[in-house]
This record gives C-alpha cells, sequence and structure tokens, in this order.
C-alpha cells in the first residue's frame, strides 16, 4: 500500500482530523467532506463569484481553509444547496412537440 505517500500530504489538525488541499473536516456538517473551488461553486450554481460569496455568507455554503490556506467550498454544502434550488418550469411553447402546431 501507498499509506505513506497519503499520510505525508495530510496535516493533522487541533482535533485529531486531517485536512488535504482537497479534502477537510467540515465543522458545520459535522464530518469530513471534499473541497471545491469557488470557480468550481460559480460554475455548478450557474451564477456569479459575488452570489456564491453572498451564499456562503448566508452559511448556505461552508467555507474552509485548504492544507494550503486557500479558501475552499464544502462539497456538501454545495450539493444540498442545489438539491434544495426550485426548478424552473420552462415555458411550454419553448419545445413545440406536434410539428403541425408549428404552421398554425
Ligand atoms: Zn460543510
Amino acid at each position: 500500500m501507498d499509506d505513506n505517500r497519503i499520510i505525508d500530504n495530510l496535516e493533522t489538525t487541533g482535533m485529531g482530523n486531517y485536512r488535504s488541499r482537497s479534502r477537510a473536516f467540515c465543522i458545520l456538517c459535522d464530518k469530513p467532506v471534499d473541497l471545491l473551488t469557488f470557480d468550481r461553486a460559480v460554475d455548478d450554481l450557474k451564477t456569479s463569484y459575488a452570489e456564491v460569496h453572498k451564499i456562503a455568507e448566508n452559511r448556505k455554503l461552508h467555507r474552509i481553509n485548504n492544507s494550503k490556506g486557500v479558501v475552499m467550498v464544502c462539497a456538501e454544502s454545495l450539493f444540498s444547496y442545489l438539491e434544495g434550488q426550485q426548478t424552473v418550469r420552462l415555458p411550454a411553447d419553448l419545445f413545440i412537440t406536434n410539428p403541425t402546431d408549428s404552421f398554425a
């Protein structure tokens, strides 16, 4: 096994949990989580950096420093935020399913 290499990449926090560049213990989720960049959060939420920061300010997205001190986003909080988003109903005339309708 390559366990020594993995442990070398980890840094023990005061709470006995491990923090790497892409994983850390999220206090708000109370478990180890994957960390995502703000770029990824902006992409996934299809919004702006300002909006992502606003969502984070409201604690709907959890911010965590990775082992390099870079502020990242807790993946669990991003996924639960996405799941909580309301779907937008598309207008009925967006897709014409009956070809005869197009000649009406
Ligand atoms: Zn979290």
